[in-house]
């Protein structure tokens, strides 16, 4: 039995996708990978993509 990480709705079965998350805690890189629900996971990956575009073109 899964939560959605970002709307704590209960997930069945395998969660649809999942998150990647990223802190840099000094020199230590952690990374955590919380489940997600199928709408969940669908926004976080658009979101992410955006945020990347953004980097890119910062760069
Ligand atoms: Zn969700």
């Amino acid at each position: 039995m899964h939560e959605c990480d970002l709307c704590g709705v209960t997930i069945e079965g395998e969660p649809a996708g999942r998150g990647l998350l990223l802190f840099v805690r000094g020199d230590t890189l952690l990374r955590e990978e919380p489940p997600l629900c199928e709408r969940c996971a669908h926004g976080v990956g658009v979101a992410a993509m955006k945020r990347w575009e953004l980097e890119d073109e910062d760069g």
